[in-house]
């Protein structure tokens, strides 16, 4: 019992405006009240993904849209080059040697960002790669990649550039026309603060070539059929109404408060948060390029993490996540994408102070809040 804070990176708090939005009566998707939904939903995808092209709009976690950035353009044996460091490039590789795709690998070790030459390299090596699958923001570890130097790899070769920004977009600039990039694949429920269940993918003109000869089986997440159907507002299957209603919603807030100062605070709050954790004696996980979305941390030597994340929940009604795979225990997550401003930041400092001091971690108490909260007041 108690008041409940959500902080991780996914699903992350649902704005009072949203959930309003999305309590109100289901509309019927052919009726010209949902098709004016629709427009402006486009229009406003359009807007903050940076793009002229059509923006798709998907039901399904973000994770569909990852599928439909596969089967779309590629047929089975194509080769591809996958970027891990992660969980979600890990996502990447797995899902293309599901469809029978031929994948290179490159890594990068958990915490450090893609190192572009061996992309470069990766692709000069093989001349018949077809598409390189990226990840903006890898959650499971913090890390932003460099997705615009890996994008302009892939410019001037019969190659697409398709990025994961389900954790980037809104939260940070990934500007698709400017940077090139050929498929980008978002989700609702993380920077663009609905719940989860829709997707999103934006399609390049060098895409829609590469899906003309694509012979991937597909269906139910067939990009062209939905872009016939989108072009006049409709969709290919029933939509997930209510939640395009609370996107909507959503959309209009981002655009309320203009792209670059949802990017400045973005950029502030997990500045606040990386000096907080490190005032209070922790080590960021992130080495060399933390991403804006979320801090990674690693757990005080002699602090069980998983511990630590559940004894934050239980004890203080704040959830952030742990660490996955290798990382169980290890490090603990604080996400400050989406809907996030100056107070839960101080919440989550002051409740993971807490929590290490209970737990038997000894530091300065106060200093991380210190820390976060002489950034974050006015005019600093
Ligand atoms: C959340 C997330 C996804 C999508 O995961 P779903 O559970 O399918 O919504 C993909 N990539 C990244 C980097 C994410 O953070």
């Amino acid at each position: 019992m108690g008041k409940q804070y959500l902080m991780t990176a996914g699903p992350t708090p649902v704005p009072e405006r949203v959930q309003l939005a999305i309590a109100q009566p289901v509309l019927y998707h052919r009726s010209p009240a949902f098709l004016e939904v629709m427009r402006e939903v486009h229009e406003n995808l359009r807007w903050i993904f940076q793009t002229s092209q059509s923006v798709l709009v998907l039901a399904g976690s973000g994770t569909a849209a990852m599928e439909a950035a596969i089967t779309n353009f590629h047929s089975r044996g194509d080769r591809v080059l996958c970027l891990r460091g992660g969980r979600f490039g890990d996502r990447w590789s797995q899902m293309c040697r599901a469809f029978q795709l031929e994948v290179v690998d490159v890594e990068s070790e958990w915490g450090r960002a893609i190192d572009v030459d061996a992309v470069a390299e990766a692709l000069d090596r093989h001349p018949d790669i077809r598409a390189v699958y990226a990840t903006a923001s890898e959650s499971s570890t913090g890390v932003a990649h460099p997705v615009r130097e890996i994008a302009a790899l892939c410019r001037d070769r019969e190659t697409l550039c398709v990025v994961d920004a389900v954790s980037a977009l809104g939260a940070f600039d990934v500007p698709q026309d400017d940077w090139g990039i050929d498929v980008l694949v978002a989700g609702s429920q993380k920077a663009l603060m609905c719940p989860p269940g829709l997707a999103f993918v934006g399609v390049s003109q060098k895409a829609w070539r590469f899906n003309e000869r694509a012979g991937l089986p597909r269906f139910y997440l067939d990009l062209a059929r939905e872009r016939k159907n989108q072009e006049k507002s409709e969709t290919a299957w029933t939509p997930a109404i209510s939640l395009v209603v609370g996107l909507r919603e959503a959309l209009r807030m981002l655009k309320e408060e203009g792209l670059e100062r949802v990017f400045a605070r973005h950029r502030r709050l997990a500045e606040a948060t990386r000096q907080a954790c490190r005032a209070i004696g922790c080590e960021l996980f992130a080495v060399d390029s933390p991403s804006p979305a979320v801090t990674a941390v690693k757990v005080p030597v002699g602090i069980d993490g998983s511990a630590m994340v559940k004894h934050l929940r239980a004890r203080y009604g704040i959830t952030i996540a742990g660490g996955q795979e290798h990382l169980k225990g290890k490090i603990f997550r604080v996400a400050h994408l989406g809907y996030y401003d100056t107070f839960d930041i101080l919440t989550a400092i002051s409740g993971i102070e807490m929590t290490l001091s209970d737990l038997g971690h000894s530091f300065e108490r106060g200093a991380g809040v210190r820390a976060a909260s002489e950034l974050l007041r006015s005019g600093a």
